[in-house]
């Protein structure tokens, strides 16, 4: 891809005021700009980008105290800015059995084995990140989890955090038997011929362990935090904007903050349901007033969840999966959406609307649209944005440019959907059938018909290393059928900095590598532009710049 060279500022002497902090040099500089401006080093004065020139240009800004970061030709990008995370059940994760990305189910239950040797005892012994595909029927059983853990109760959650599986002892700690109904919009999976939990709950049925796991206390939840963010700053993620989560929480964070420990800036959602009063509203607004336009805990942006997943067939499509009779429930009606999407609207409350299936995507835009007509504008304007979408009509991919609305697209789900192949098979294209999967994720169609995209993780639903998104957003396949085409790398380093700063109304202090702007960057160990990824690990972080401050240097050589 051809990138364009501007002209960066001549090289003057260093004065006093211009002597830089740190500089970086030697890079292959992207600063995530709309121009595509390079450059081969950059300089920074307290948390701030001084300029960006030639590595003599900028070497000459050093003084005796300046910090040297030598990018030995690898790319120089503005930190990574993950748009969609569950950054605090993510940080309790990182404690817990590890399943993501495992294909069979001796891997799983190796995986499972090798945690619970390593730590004994007789609680609870979580994990989570299981795929549906190792399992016959993509339904995890009890005995395969009995077979490992008999003794103690285990709970392993999906990763797509919709599902979890269980063995007896925690079946029946929750009192789960034959006789349990299932509670509305959730199943407990049961055997057709013995009526027994099969130790598969779906949806809402997740729930009924809650009652009987121990729950994360203040002092976890703040620890998770701290480990979440140092976790974060290894893979040069740098901001990360949470979907969804309680007033309380956002305490946690300036606690953090106020303790040094939060070395990632943080964009905060408040959830709110069908439930949501204008009392609520009016409580998420006093929040995000007494947090302030602080660049490092903020919020002014509401959850909301319009469907399920599409695994789980409980995504809301316009027509039946192909696979089933049924085409999902959306989990709120049309009137109550556009009721409370309407009044978090009215107060200036950013929305964001989980909308998976083509009709809860229908559904979100139409509320969406029908805001912007009852409400005047608010003072920042309106940056509304649907997550996930990823079985949008094509009739409804020009309505993301037209009303302004934000695609917040998680590439990597693209690869767990087993999407990323010529001939996919799971139960994402399954269950969807061959015409619905081949126009799925239409990031470049929304693009082209004028929308704005984000791009994140939905850690620990996938990986929090951006450079993976990076990676299967540059070399995705095109599927029989399909028009989708793999993102220029250009744009898929925007889709991680530049764009979703935009999508949290913070464009103008971070996202791009200018003069000025919020000192967050992320040093590659290659250069990406020259050297596309072939894997998913080829991206790799050498350095981690963050507030003008490196939180993150990879000990290895290369
Ligand atoms: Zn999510």
């Amino acid at each position: 891809m051809a990138l364009t060279v501007t002209a960066c500022q001549p090289a003057a002497s260093p004065t006093p005021t211009e002597t830089a902090d740190l500089v970086i040099v030697n890079g292959r500089v992207f600063a995530s700009d709309e121009a595509g401006t390079t450059a081969e080093a950059v300089a920074v004065r307290g948390n701030t980008i001084l300029r960006l020139g030639t590595t003599a240009e900028i070497s000459a800004l050093r003084g005796p105290e300046t910090r040297v970061v030598d990018a030995r030709g690898g790319s120089v990008v503005p930190g990574f800015n993950d748009a969609h995370v569950h950054f605090v059940s993510g940080g309790l994760a990182l404690g817990d059995v590890d399943l993501a990305g495992l294909t069979t189910l001796r891997q799983v239950q190796a995986a499972i084995a090798a945690f619970a040797t390593a730590h004994q005892g007789e609680g609870w012994l979580k994990g989570r990140g299981w795929l549906y595909s190792p399992f016959p029927g993509g339904s995890p059983t009890k005995a395969q989890l009995d077979e490992i853990v008999p003794d103690r109760p285990a709970i392993m959650d999906c990763y797509d955090g919709h599902s979890v599986w269980v063995n007896s002892k925690a079946l029946a700690l929750a009192g789960i038997t034959k006789d349990t109904r299932n509670p509305p919009n959730g199943e407990i999976v049961k055997d057709p011929r013995t009526g027994e939990p099969t130790g598969h709950l779906k949806e809402a049925a997740t729930a009924l362990m809650d009652k009987v796991l121990p729950q994360p206390t203040e002092t976890d939840m703040r620890a998770a935090i701290k480990a979440a963010a140092t976790y974060a700053n290894q893979f040069g993620v740098t901001s990360i904007q949470n979907a969804g989560g309680t007033i309380e929480e956002m305490a946690l964070y300036e606690a953090a903050k106020r303790d040094g420990d939060l070395t990632v800036r943080t964009y905060l959602a408040f959830s709110a349901s069908a439930a949501t009063t204008e009392a609520d509203a009016d409580r998420m607004v006093e929040t995000w007033n007494r947090l302030g336009d602080d660049a490092t805990v903020r919020s002014g942006i509401v959850k909301m969840y319009a469907d399920g997943v599409i695994e789980s067939r409980t995504a809301a499509m316009l027509a039946p999966y192909e696979n089933s009779q049924s085409s999902g429930t959306p989990n709120l009606t049309a009137a109550d959406l556009e009721r409370v999407v309407a009044l978090l609207d009215k107060r200036g409350l950013q929305v964001q609307i989980h909308a998976i299936g083509d009709r809860a995507i229908r559904m979100s835009l139409d509320a969406l649209e029908r805001a912007s007509s009852v409400n005047p504008a608010p003072a920042r304007g309106r940056r509304h944005r649907l997550e996930h979408i990823e079985a949008v009509a094509d009739e409804d991919i020009a309505r993301f440019g037209k009303l302004g609305v934000i695609a917040s697209q998680q590439p990597m789900h693209v690869a767990l959907g087993d999407m990323n192949q010529a001939k996919p098979s799971g139960p994402w294209p399954d269950n969807v059938g061959p015409e619905r999967y081949a126009r799925a994720w239409a990031w470049r169609r929304i693009m082209a018909g004028g929308g704005r995209i984000a791009f994140g993780s939905d850690w620990p639903v996938a990986p929090l290393e951006a450079g993976q998104g990076i990676w299967l957003a540059t070399t995705r396949v095109t599927l029989p059928g399909g028009t989708e085409q793999p993102m220029q790398m250009a744009d898929a380093i925007r889709g991680y900095t530049s764009w979703p700063a935009y999508a949290s109304f913070e464009d103008h202090r971070k996202g791009t590598l200018e003069p000025g702007m919020l000192a967050d960057i992320a040093v590659l160990a290659s250069d990406v532009f020259a050297r596309p990824p072939r894997t998913a690990t080829d991206v790799v972080v050498q350095t981690t710049v963050f507030d003008g401050r490196v939180v993150y240097e990879r000990k290895t050589g290369r």
